[in-house]
């Protein structure tokens, strides 16, 4: 039943409403050839990712939305004195890409220490790490953070973890940290860990562990919660309003071209200045699209103020909640699951960072107030925690159609898949990690892989599971994840999961439609239908085509944002 009405409204239920009257009529009155497309794109092979019409030759846009899709003979005859034409000799036009869990964080990139790449799998020496931080705390007052992002422990030349004694030789005057790009590890010198009072006699704390060493010593590595304890201690720059709002500013820019540069139209930002977001649209800095999940002061806004996810308009729009965390990470290790880590002594099953009570609390609030909820949650224990709290939340004041998103969704089992089908929930699943993050997945074994990023098993159950990069801790270059999901073999050569393999046009798919679902926008974007958003990419060449494992390397030739070009190769 779902699945139909998912169908009805992609093939036609927007085809009637391409733009309000008055827009069709300035925009006659100003190019004075009213009936005329703005543009045509030729002689190309599309895929629509439309149930009805997979491929196409070509298609024709105005005020920015698709007005026909079809043969080149029969869009080139719809072309008038004003169109723009665009040929794209045998090139390969798809939807615009949508990621629906990313972190936009572009004033890390601009103006913080990067101690790893951002956008690619490359190796580092802890020395060159050493280095870089020894030149940021030359510049900084002594007692002040020094702080590197982006590092992960598996793409270090070395082949082991960083550690205190390493942080101490960058300094002994300033606390210094370094954050893994997963988010849920950092490691410290013995300046932090002194400034915050943590010795080898000190507990560890609910939802998060001060690593030790064999002997007990504390070796600098902090998970989760735990880091909480350094928030509070050692110096952090201050800014004005204005020059946080610059900073801002830049970082919104800078981050939009990147994810122009490899596709994305569409992204599910996670929190960050809604305000910064409107200006930067207002400037014409803002080049993708975005469905903006509220957290704290906002999501309080909406809630209090009566505010539904679906706010806004084709640009910015109120999606789903920031992710509400309930459990640790997939890449660093600490997701929570009911069977120990392999391997791990003593027994360690990783973090839970709430409580079921706080959950269904938190998800019960929430969700009465007609806004979507979206948790991030990857291990089959906090999985269940999360759609056992939907499942009594939905009990107390069912929805029709509520869309309960989940954030990561990493490993399933059966059980599990039954109850988001039932539900109707909607999982964001790592997509760049199958080709980057092979290097950790043989901290899991062969067994636990097979059930882990489920797509196969999850559009195989009729669930809509849509791509969730989360940069930082994942690069997000969509071609990058479609290569994992249809290979499951990393940048070593390595195969995890095989049995979790979707072809092409699934992972096309899931790319692109299946994130318009996901942010309940599937009536006006993720697929390449007359009536909808004239968001496309033209790839140099065809994904069915190359041999799977250069999926990554085809190259993005152009990008278009309602029919406008974002990004040019
Ligand atoms: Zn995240």
């Amino acid at each position: 039943m779902r699945r139909r009405d998912f169908m009805g409204l992609t093939a036609a239920g927007v085809a009637g409403a391409v733009a309000p009257a008055w827009q069709q009529r300035s925009a006659a009155e100003s190019h004075g050839h009213g009936t005329d497309p703005d543009l045509v794109v030729l002689n190309a092979t599309v895929y629509t990712v439309d149930p009805g019409v997979r491929r196409a030759q070509a298609f024709a846009v105005k005020n920015g939305r698709f007005i026909a899709v079809g043969s080149t003979a029969q869009i080139r005859a719809l072309a008038g004195r004003s169109t723009q034409r665009f040929d794209a000799r045998g090139m390969t036009v798809v939807p615009g890409f949508i990621d629906c869990h990313l972190h936009p964080e572009g004033t890390t990139l601009l103006y913080e220490v990067l101690v790893g790449n951002p956008y690619e799998v490359e190796f580092v020496t802890i020395d060159s790490i050493v280095e870089k931080l020894r030149a940021k705390a030359a510049q900084t007052p002594a007692g002040s953070w020094v702080e590197g992002f982006f590092f992960d422990d598996t793409k270090v030349k070395d082949k082991r973890l960083i550690n205190v004694h390493d942080l101490d030789r960058v300094s002994t005057e300033h606390p210094v940290a370094v954050h893994h790009r997963g988010g849920h590890t950092s490691f410290y010198n013995g300046k932090a860990l002194a400034l915050a009072g943590i010795t080898r006699d000190t507990a560890d704390r609910p939802g998060g562990t001060f690593d030790r060493d064999g002997a007990g010593d504390l070796t600098g590595r902090v998970t989760d919660r735990a880091r909480d304890v350094f928030d509070t201690v050692g110096g952090r720059p201050v800014y004005t309003a204005a020059q946080t709002a610059e900073r801002e500013q830049r970082g919104l820019a800078h981050i939009s071209k990147q994810f122009v540069r490899y596709g994305l139209t569409s992204v599910h930002h996670e929190g960050g200045d809604l305000s910064m977001l409107q200006d930067a649209r207002a400037r014409g800095e803002l080049l993708h699209r975005v469905s903006y999940e509220p957290d704290d002061a906002v999501l309080e806004a909406m809630i209090t103020g009566g505010i539904h996810t679906g706010f806004g308009d084709e640009w910015v729009r109120l999606g789903a909640t920031a992710e509400h965390t309930v459990d640790g990470s997939f890449s660093e290790r600490t997701m929570a699951m009911s069977q120990p880590y392999p391997g791990r002594v003593p027994p360690y099953r990783g973090n839970i960072t709430t409580t079921q009570d706080n959950l269904n609390a938190w998800i019960q609030r929430v969700h009465r107030a007609g806004i979507q909820v979206n948790c991030h949650a990857n291990g089959d224990v906090a999985i269940d925690m999360f759609l056992t709290a939907v499942e009594r939340a939905q009990r107390l004041f069912p929805r029709a159609d509520a869309r309960p998103k989940i954030t990561h969704c990493t490993l399933i089992n059966d059980d599990l898949v039954r109850r988001i089908k039932a539900l109707g929930a909607v999982p964001a699943l790592f997509t760049t990690y199958a080709y980057y993050n092979p290097d950790k997945f043989v901290l899991y074994g062969a067994e636990l892989m097979k059930r882990c990023m489920a797509f196969r098993t999850l559009l195989d159950a009729g669930v809509p599971a849509a791509a969730g990069c989360d940069f930082s801790p994942g690069p997000f270059a969509p071609l990058m994840g479609i290569q994992g999901m249809v290979t499951r073999t990393g940048w070593d050569g390595t195969t995890w999961g095989a049995n979790q393999r979707i072809s092409v046009d699934e992972a096309i798919r899931v790319s692109t439609l299946n994130g318009a679902w996901a942010s309940r926008e599937e009536a006006l974007k993720g697929s390449i239908v007359a009536g909808k958003l004239a968001d496309f990419v033209v790839l140099s060449d065809d994904p069915h085509t190359v041999a799977a494992g250069k999926i990554k390397d085809i190259r993005v030739v152009r990008t278009v944002v309602g029919g406008s070009v974002a990004y040019q190769g």
